[in-house]
């Protein structure tokens, strides 16, 4: 229990004299519920007394912010006569205004009011426990709270450099945290969909992968098909940045207002590293996405969660196809390039631009859609069958989701759609169903999404832009203002169906291929929980 609840200067929880280390220089330190402030005297060393209220705040005074502050350690000295105590405070406050980027400082203190070193230990005890009691003030139980993160870490994720990242940039502000974690090393791929769903979930505090998207969709799939998956989909998940597509880092960044787009991955898991620290725990939403099952088992490379989803699976992030998949797949061999890998491939992509003949149908969330593209034909849905004969019979749709959740807008992928839908058939040259704000370090698909919007962001653009147009718009990717673009329409939706008309393509789900052709989903509520942050009122 804290001595009081006080925020303001009057009324610390804990307040005593200290000298900062290896100096003569002694100040107060103030503990309070939401800062740490040093009080100071203009009074030379050899004059400054032990009375407290002789130390003001000063020029020269500093305040941290309980938000920066992980953590603390306290210990002795080298020598063994030496009768001081030491705390140590670890801190990462923003450097720099205008670039969020967060800098690691120490306040380093000396303690040397008692006699004894016994007596010193004991005063500084009280500052730490006090402190992590400060720090761990949230919802969770404490035996919740001693509970350790598992993390899969995936060696061959981004540029091959997870493992270093997490052990060199993600350990250290950890321990100064004292987050207790589990690692796994993931040996292939669907490695952690096997194991999410033996989890005994009651063990971890949450989930977090070192890679990129890709683990975290295969660990969402595992959870969602466990039987037990409306409590299993409960426990927070989070990415510590590894791959080279980070996108729920940088979604979860941008919606903390932290920083995210400029750093290096080696930075912005530090930064990631810091956020999951201060955990906090905040609803997102999900897509349920029914594909076609080939014939041919062969044509999905035996992967066993396409396999075992009876064409349903669950995605966090997006729906590719036309260029955004082209690009996405494509640039796997630039795989070592990290995230500069999506910068090569979509200009490689515009060079040999191609169109992909389909029918795109949506659900529009406010009940209308009216393209900014006069030349854009909406129609509705066929009453009968026709549109959906050629989507492969052997698709069982009924089977689907017996042990999911129920869904409200879809009907299996070989009937006909409700009269409330909007149908497109063109040729496109861009598609994009957007979950999240940011799909790349550097791409803001959908700058106004939060982390559970309960609707999709449909973006496409039809064939007659030119490779100019093309390359320009993408330039825009990075602020979000490719949407503004004349030519690129944009719609918030709850379901579509997507049909690729046309034999080459290539669809990807969360940046991992799925077998090509008719596609639909649906937005589910917010069922799931991420480690993230909550933007603090001012
Ligand atoms: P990236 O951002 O580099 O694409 P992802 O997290 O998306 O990183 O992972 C890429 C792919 O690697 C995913 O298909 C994932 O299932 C797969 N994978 C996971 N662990 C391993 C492993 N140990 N070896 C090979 N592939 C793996
Ligand atoms: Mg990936």
């Amino acid at each position: 229990m804290l001595d009081n609840d006080a925020t303001n200067d009057d009324l610390p929880v804990l307040s005593d004299l200290f000298k900062l280390y290896k100096t003569t220089e002694r100040l107060k330190l103030c503990l309070y519920t939401d800062s740490i402030k040093i009080y100071k005297t203009k009074l030379k060393a050899t004059q400054q007394s032990d009375a407290l209220d002789s130390y003001t705040i000063l020029d020269t005074s500093k305040i941290y912010s309980m938000n920066d502050i992980v953590g603390c350690s306290i210990g002795k000295g080298e020598h063994s006569n030496d009768l001081k105590a030491y705390l140590t405070i670890y801190i990462y406050p923003i450097g720099n205004k205008k670039t969020l980027k967060r800098k690691r400082c120490t306040l380093e203190l000396e303690y040397d009011k008692h006699s004894t070193f016994d007596k010193n230990l004991d005063s500084i005890k009280e500052w730490s426990i006090k402190l992590n009691a400060i720090l761990s003030k949230n919802n969770e139980t404490e035996a919740d709270q001693q509970k350790p993160f598992l993390v899969y870490i995936n060696p061959n994720s981004g540029a091959g450099k997870a493992k270093n990242i997490f052990f060199e940039r993600i350990v250290p502000l950890w321990a100064e945290a004292n987050v207790p974690y589990k690692v796994i090393m993931t040996k292939y791929a669907n490695f952690a969909y096997d194991q999410v769903e033996q989890l005994n979930i009651k063990e971890f505090r949450g989930i977090l992968v070192v890679s990129g998207d890709g683990l975290v969709y295969e660990v969402i799939n595992g959870l969602m098909k466990r039987s037990d998956w409306q409590e299993a989909i409960k426990i927070p998940i989070g990415q510590l940045p590894g791959g080279s597509g980070n996108a729920l880092s940088s979604s979860i960044a941008y919606a903390a207002k932290e920083a995210h787009g400029n750093l290096s991955i080696e930075s912005f898991a530090m930064h990631m590293a810091f956020l999951t620290a201060k955990y906090d725990v905040l609803p997102m939403d999900l897509a349920a996405f029914d594909f076609t099952m080939p014939k041919d088992k062969r044509k999905i490379n035996n992967n066993k969660l396409l396999l075992e989803s009876n064409g349903r699976i669950y995605s966090f992030l997006t729906l590719e196809w036309a260029i955004v998949a082209d690009v996405d797949l494509e640039s796997e061999k630039y795989r070592f390039l990290g995230g500069l890998r999506f910068v090569v491939g979509a200009v490689n992509r515009i060079i040999n631009l191609n169109v992909y003949h389909g029918r795109i149908s949506f659900l529009p969330s406010s009940g209308t859609y009216i393209p900014k593209n006069k030349s854009i034909k909406v129609k509705k849905p066929e009453r009968d069958n026709s549109q959906a004969s050629n989507i492969a019979s052997e698709d069982d749709s009924s089977a689907r989701g017996v042990n999911g959740p129920s869904l409200k807008y879809l009907t299996p992928l070989n009937q006909p759609l409700p009269d409330n839908w909007v149908v497109i058939e063109d040729n496109f040259v861009f598609f994009l169903v957007v979950l999240k704000s940011m799909i790349a370090k550097d791409f803001n698909a959908w700058p106004d999404a939060k982390l559970d919007n309960d609707d999709m962001l449909l973006v496409f653009i039809k064939e007659g832009i030119t490779k100019i147009q093309l390359l320009q718009m993408f330039t825009e990717t990075e602020t979000g203002n490719y949407l503004n673009h004349e030519l690129v329409e944009s719609v918030k939706i709850k379901a579509f169906r997507l049909e690729p008309l046309c034999e080459k393509g290539h669809l990807m789900v969360d940046g991992e291929a799925v077998p090509y052709g008719p596609i639909q989903g649906e937005s589910l509520s917010p069922i799931l929980n991420c480690i993230a942050k909550r933007i603090q009122s001012v």
